[in-house]
């Protein structure tokens, strides 16, 4: 099974192999067996469904819980040769009879679905009279009622279990925790799915997180570093990003808004934008996201702090799905601590879910002000082990250097306290620097103590030092007030002198814009690469418009990086390519080796053509397909493959293109006699236009070499 597996893969994704889990997973649900399927997002979720939907008989049903995610797929699978279709409601009646129709008469192999649809009783009942190969259910955890992506009709999947109790069910969710996983278990009545755990890591997306200093100047310090890729911009306000977008676009940057608040048609189009374009920039609440399947996401930017890790993790793991490097990069100050805090103490719901809404804002906080791996610490919030630091992110990269910062804290927590716990960090900063002005004089800080004792520092060490306090909780924000700070039961042991505080210090602000966006990601192609580079993806868009679909549904980056630097330049050369499968060779290949080279191909000696014919049917290309790539007849390809098969070269099955039963009766026809092997032209005539005289030809071949062993 696992070799049929791995035949599809090649011919029909052009991939050499399989990736993590999915060899097994394959296998489990190619042979019959249930499946839960947890793995990050980019981790390779859909083949594990289709390659088992490509190897079992009948038709596949993907549930999905979004149009947009739904069309993506199938117009991906379209490209790649496979009948897929989408039952939707973008579809008239009669398109829907039609599909239908296409169904009962087998000529659709996987179909994708809403929940809701799937579990109408007409539905079901449609199905049953079909032959079904399996339910995958993608985004398994919609059924969870905790997450916030919680779709009711999700509940109803569970009776796919005693309605279809012979059908494989495999489930699939890039969501880590094991609540979610037991929820979907329980409700979908996966009892016997096997489970497949893979890592979350995303070793490909390198982490930066730098403190907020000049916010928009070190956002286009990043963003110039990686002009023409695709990124997101995430802002916690509709004000800020269209403000944002507007400042972008100024500056010469393509950037898009996308937030709740605009026109739902201007929504749709930004959106189509981002996905069909290439080099645009995103800058977007948190609207935007889910159903983003675009794999070439080369970063994820955030101005402002995400509430949880979960969240977090969530929007950077938008980058980098093509595997290729991505960067996440967030500049954090304690103005978005406040701000966070205020609309949480402003949301509605109980106080159980608010201390648990701040717990979960508290460990994002320390993530931000981490002195270790910022990879391991994330990690470990899942409760996925890391054993070393992962030496792909700004702590591991920088290195981090802490100081000894016990007595000025005892100085910035004594100032919150002696101006009575109800002041800003900007005025608390007046009082350490000694700063005379009005508002000081109104309120008589000019007498404390502790006025002026902070004059050796400067204003943005101090600031740093308030955010950090906050971030270890030693101070609290006022959530009540007006987000002023207040001092924490914890920090009475650094008060009282009983404990030392280490604080991270932060790089000088030119250090940090800098080595803020040297990360390896900027550095995809290099500079002599990119006419070449800018010529592949150029072309890709030209076919990408003629076909109506995104630029990466011809051809992920990780596949056009890998022509640019191994520069194929025959065809059998570029079916070796990852990515490239039989239909994109043959519908492809040509254009992009013309861009490569430079040069149309030059007439090919015998040896090359033989090698060629050879490399594309093992690719996948059936006899008719060979002979238009390498331009001679069709009788000739079948001699030429009967002589490869009979040098056993090529197997049968990789050069011919024939229904099962059709293969067995001629090979039957063959063996039926005694002795020798009779002559293809003895039995040519039982054939005669059911199959080529080719074909005889290679099964003859076939079977002559087997006998010989
Ligand atoms: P997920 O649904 O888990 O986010 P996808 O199924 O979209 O991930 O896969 C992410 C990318 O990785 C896609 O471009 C896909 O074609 C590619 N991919 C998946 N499996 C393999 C593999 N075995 N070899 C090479 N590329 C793969
Ligand atoms: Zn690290």
């Amino acid at each position: 099974m696992l070799e049929q597996a791995q035949r599809v893969l090649k011919d029909i994704f052009g991939y050499d192999s399989f990736r993590g889990r999915q060899g097994d997973i394959i296998e489990r649900v190619a042979n019959g067996g249930d499946a839960l399927v947890l793995m990050p997002t980019g981790g390779g979720k859909s083949l594990c469904f289709q390659v088992p939907a490509l190897l079992r008989d009948g038709l596949a049903v993907v549930v999905s819980p979004l149009i947009a995610l739904m069309d993506d797929q199938v117009a991906t699978l379209e490209e790649l040769g496979v009948a897929a279709a989408a039952l939707n409601s973008t579809l008239n009646a009669e398109q829907q009879r039609d599909l239908a129709n296409r169904i009962k008469r087998g000529e659709v192999k996987m179909l994708y679905l809403a929940p809701e649809r799937l579990v109408q009783p007409r539905m079901m009942a449609f199905l049953q009279s079909l032959d079904i190969a399996l339910f995958a259910i993608d985004e398994a955890h919609c059924v969870s009622q905790w997450g916030h992506d919680f779709r009711p009709e999700y509940l109803q999947l569970g009776q796919l279990a005693e309605v279809f109790p012979n059908v494989p069910r495999i489930a699939l969710t890039a969501t880590a925790d094991k609540r979610t996983r037991e929820e979907i278990v329980t409700r979908l009545h996966l009892q016997n799915a096997e489970r497949f755990l893979s890592s979350f890591d995303r070793p490909n997306i390198f982490y930066r997180i730098v403190p907020k200093e000049q916010p928009r100047k070190q956002l286009l310090a990043f963003l110039s570093e990686r002009r023409s890729d695709a990124g997101i911009v995430y802002c916690l306000s509709r004000k800020k990003v269209d403000e944002v977008a507007k400042f972008l676009c100024d500056q010469g940057f393509p950037a898009l808004p996308y937030h709740a608040g605009l026109p739902s048609d201007t929504r749709a189009a930004n959106q189509k934008r981002f996905l069909n374009e290439e080099g645009l920039i995103m800058v977007a609440t948190i609207a935007f996201g889910m159903g983003i399947d675009k794999s070439n996401v080369r970063f994820v930017a955030h101005l402002d702090l995400p509430k949880s890790l979960e969240a977090y993790y969530q929007e950077t793991g938008r980058a980098g799905r093509d595997g290729l490097p991505a960067d996440a990069w967030m500049a954090y100050g304690l103005q978005d601590v406040v701000m966070l805090k205020q609309m949480l103490q402003n949301s509605e719901g109980d106080e159980r879910h608010k201390r648990l809404e701040h717990h979960k804002l508290d460990a994002m906080l320390s993530l931000c002000e981490e002195t270790r791996c910022r990879r391991q610490t994330l990690l470990a919030y899942f409760d996925e082990d890391m054993p070393q630091p992962c030496g792909h992110c700004d702590n591991c990269v920088d290195g981090v250097q802490t100081w000894d910062a016990t007595e000025p804290a005892r100085q910035a927590l004594s100032a919150i306290y002696r101006t009575g716990q109800r002041y800003g960090t900007g005025h608390l900063i007046d009082v350490l620097l000694g700063r005379e002005n009005e508002k000081i004089r109104s309120v008589g800080h000019q007498h404390l103590s502790v006025f002026g004792v902070g004059k050796d520092r400067s204003e943005g060490d101090w600031r740093t030092l308030f955010r950090q306090l906050v971030a270890r909780g030693l101070a609290d924000i006022d959530i009540e007030g007006y987000g002023g700070l207040r001092l924490s039961d914890s920090c009475r042991p650094l008060l009282r002198g009983e404990v030392t505080l280490e604080l991270r210090r932060e790089l000088k602000p030119q250090t940090s814009v800098k080595s803020s966006s040297a990360s390896p990601a900027s550095q995809l192609v290099r500079g002599e690469e990119r006419e070449q580079w800018e010529a592949l993806r150029a072309l890709r868009r030209k076919l990408a418009e003629e076909h109506g679909v995104p630029p990466y549904v011809i051809f992920p980056d990780s596949t056009l990086l890998e022509m640019l630097r191994s520069q194929p330049s025959s065809l059998s050369e570029m079916a070796t390519v990852s990515g490239v499968g039989a239909r994109k060779l043959e519908r492809y290949g040509e254009a992009f080796l013309e861009v490569l080279g430079g040069q149309a191909e030059t007439p090919k000696v015998v040896a090359d053509i033989r090698h060629e014919l050879i490399s594309l049917a093992r690719a996948g290309m059936t006899p008719l397909q060979i002979s238009g790539q390498l331009q001679c007849s069709e009788k000739n390809v079948y001699t030429m493959l009967a002589e490869a098969i009979g040098r056993q070269e090529l197997s049968l099955e990789q050069a011919l293109d024939l229904p099962e039963e059709l293969m067995e009766e001629v090979q039957d026809a063959f063996l039926d006699g005694e002795g020798e092997l009779p002559s293809v032209a003895s039995i040519a005539e039982q054939f005669k236009g059911r199959v080529p005289e080719g074909v005889l030809y290679c099964v003859r071949a076939a079977l002559q070499s087997e006998f010989e062993i």
